[in-house]
């Protein structure tokens, strides 16, 4: 323990950055704070452009020894991480929900475990990575993904860890180093990270973890030469940020960003099973990227799919996420908080109607809130609010539900409500979208690729997708002469 140690419920967490094997203070910090109760955390170390260049150079550094290290071994550390994690899934819980307010019984089920299986399924789609050689003209083509250098991962808080470890992981497998630089509302549990993968046995300098505001550090991570990947996961203005200042350098970018999805409740749909999925968008106090927040309901059952959903959507228990029964916790920062609230005070003055919540609650919860009278181009409808704020709307045809499903500058994900396989086929071809359920929400397989259309991302990740964008693709053509060989 040192005067850079946090006690955060039990847990201890090292305030200060990791480059290169080593713990390194800033002189000055940032307060973290709980979203549970607002009380205070503690300091965490601020990091400036001088620790950003610092944690690339060390990326440098490990760069060639990492690439170079047979992929058994990789996989075989990464294995060792997902250990690490496996064993530590009470503390990285607690921690990550006293950080940012999610559920515990989530964390400790769901997300934590996924944290551990990013690192496992990575590893072992890297064993098996390969495309068939071919042959042109007698000559062979052998295709091979190079590791392709030092890569600056920056992620959001809604998710922190789990959203961190989906690009860690393939970009270590990938042969890789990494500058993770997690959100500044979120720090804690990326520092956990350092400890378990530097006790798996994890090279000094292969992961580095730089602390601080991304609008002080970022531009000095994401315009360096030496980068040569950047994946982002956040929003929409800061991507335009990021792309600016990669363009220096023409560093490659992957871009998973905000959205405001659908979903489409068709008259022939599942009534119950269309209101277990609206009301499962509340999840995570609504801060979630994929989150359909755009209800577009078949006009002859709107009235009864409302009622329904009211009934449903008041049996939410709102509160502290450390208790099982809490289904939603608080959001994340009275900054949010007040994003959320402006967004329904301008949509209530534009004339919206609240047949759900509306208003904020004590403390840092906002009442579930499902918004009616909403018009296609109002800012409601077409801005992300990332919060628990759902709209409601209704459609006469499949051609109109169609329309107004597409109708945003977002393509993230859409979720449909049908009974008939034809008019699932027919609709999911017409909508834009990275991802799509039928009759089902969030079931996701990290062999799929994963990323939004429009203003939701350029590129996809997930299974080969991943060593795609974090390796140098290389096609070698060998020809049959040439050769002295013997016997
Ligand atoms: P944000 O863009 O404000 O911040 C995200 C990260 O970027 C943070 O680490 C922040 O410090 C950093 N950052 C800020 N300015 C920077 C700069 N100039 N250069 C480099 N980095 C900088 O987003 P947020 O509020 O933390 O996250 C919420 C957003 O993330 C929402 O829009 C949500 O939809 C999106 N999101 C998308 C996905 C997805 O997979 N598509 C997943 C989760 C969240």
């Amino acid at each position: 323990m040192t005067e850079h140690t946090l006690t955060v419920a039990g847990v201890a967490v090292d305030t200060r950055h990791w480059i290169g094997g080593e713990r390194i203070a800033s002189a000055e910090t940032f307060t973290d704070v709980s979203p549970i109760d607002g009380s205070v955390i503690g300091e965490i170390s601020r990091g400036t452009e001088a620790e950003a260049a610092a944690a690339v150079a060390a990326a440098k550094a490990a760069f060639p020894g990492w690439a170079a290290t047979p992929r058994a071994e990789r996989a075989r550390v990464l294995h060792a991480i997902a250990d690490g994690v496996e064993k530590r899934i009470e503390d990285l819980a607690i921690v990550e929900t006293t950080d940012n307010g999610a559920l515990l019984r989530s964390h400790r089920r769901g997300v934590m475990p996924r944290v551990a299986h990013n690192f496992r399924f990575f590893a072992d789609w890297l064993l098996n990575l390969e495309h068939g050689d071919f042959e042109t003209r007698g000559h062979t083509n052998h295709v091979s993904w190079d590791p392709a250098g030092p890569s600056v991962l920056i992620t959001p808080w809604n998710a922190p860890l789990m959203l961190s470890t989906w690009k860690v992981a393939p970009a270590l497998a990938a042969g890789n180093t990494v500058v993770l630089k997690p959100a500044e509302w979120t720090p804690l549990t990326a520092s956990l990270l350092a400890d378990i993968a530097a006790e798996a046995g994890l090279p000094a300098g292969v992961l580095n973890i730089v602390q601080g505001y991304g609008s002080e550090i970022g531009d000095a991570l994401t315009s360096h030469p030496d980068v040569r990947r950047i994946s982002f996961t956040g929003s929409v203005p800061t991507a335009k940020r990021i792309t600016a200042s990669a363009a220096a350098n023409l560093t490659p970018l992957s871009l998973e960003l905000g959205g405001k999805s659908p979903l489409l409740v068709f008259a022939d749909a599942d009534l119950d099973l269309a209101v277990d999925l609206a009301v499962e968008q509340y999840d995570n106090a609504g801060q979630v990227c994929l989150a359909a927040t755009r209800i577009l309901v078949e006009e002859s059952v709107a009235e009864e799919f409302t009622r329904r959903f009211t009934e449903k959507a008041a049996t939410i228990v709102q509160g502290d996420p450390r208790d099982e029964a809490t289904d939603i916790g608080p959001n994340i920062h009275e900054r949010q908080l007040e994003k959320i609230d402006g967004f329904v005070r301008r949509a209530l003055d534009a004339g919206a109607r609240a047949v759900v919540g509306g208003r904020r609650g004590e403390g840092q919860y906002y009442a579930p809130t499902l918004l009616t009278d909403v018009a296609q181009d109002s800012e409601i409808v077409q801005e992300e609010v990332f919060g628990p704020v759902l709209t409601l709307q209704t459609f006469t045809t499949e051609e109109e539900a169609v329309r107004l499903a597409n109708d945003t500058r977002f393509g993230l994900a859409a979720t449909l409500a049908t009974g008939d396989r034809d008019r699932a086929a027919r609709v999911t071809e017409r909508l834009v979208a990275g991802t799509v359920w039928v009759n089902c929400f969030f079931v996701r397989d990290l062999q799929a690729p994963f990323g939004g259309s429009r203003h939701s991302g350029v590129g996809r990740e997930g299974g080969t997708w991943s060593f795609d964008f974090y390796c140098d693709l290389k096609n070698t053509v060998t020809a049959p002469k040439g050769w002295k060989d013997h016997g």
